[in-house]
């Protein structure tokens, strides 16, 4: 077997879970645009299913996920995107509780890796939020104050419960 070829054992369960999801496919006539409006910025935590915590389903909002639910360059030059072309007109940015990256610092994590992978990470910025409240209005103000976006967007922060699924608006 190269390189180039896919991994079709390594993914078999999810070939045939996909078979069974397109036998009753229903989404096909929709478009990319957000119909609710909506764009969740959140971790990549595996307990969060931001669409059904809201009771949404494919093609009511954009996702954007990384580790912490930060606001990065990126996720900036997405929301630009989805605000001007599909949709958005509201953000909410929605971390959530027993986050990896708020229970530790920067270094702790590099260290932590290198004692258990051999691997230095340092020259990558993780961008824990050890103080998450204070790293959610930083996000927030970050996206309010970028000057590419719509005046008119409304933009929000919330904590998510991975303990109850309930989720909490924070003043920022
Ligand atoms: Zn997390």
């Amino acid at each position: 077997m190269n390189n180039n070829s896919f991994p079709h054992d390594a993914f078999s369960k999810e070939l045939a879970a996909n078979d069974e999801y397109i036998k009753s496919f229903k989404y096909s006539g929709l478009t990319g645009v957000a119909q609710k409006g909506l764009a969740i910025v959140t971790c990549m935590d595996s307990r969060i299913n931001p669409l059904s915590i809201m009771g949404m389903k494919s093609g009511d909002a954009k996702i954007l996920r990384n580790a912490g639910a930060r606001v990065t360059e990126d996720v900036l030059r997405t929301l630009v995107l989805a605000t001007y072309l599909l949709g958005v007109k509201k953000i909410l940015v929605m971390p959530h509780t027993n986050c990896r990256m708020a229970s530790a610092e920067e270094a702790d994590i590099h260290e932590h890796i290198q004692k258990e992978f051999g691997v230095d990470t340092r020259s990558l910025e993780f961008r824990t939020a050890k103080d998450q409240e204070k790293a959610l209005a930083m996000d927030v103000s970050r996206i309010r104050a970028f000057p590419f976006l719509n005046k008119d967007v409304v933009v929000g922060g919330a904590i998510y419960d991975v303990t109850t699924g309930k989720i909490t608006p924070v003043e920022c």
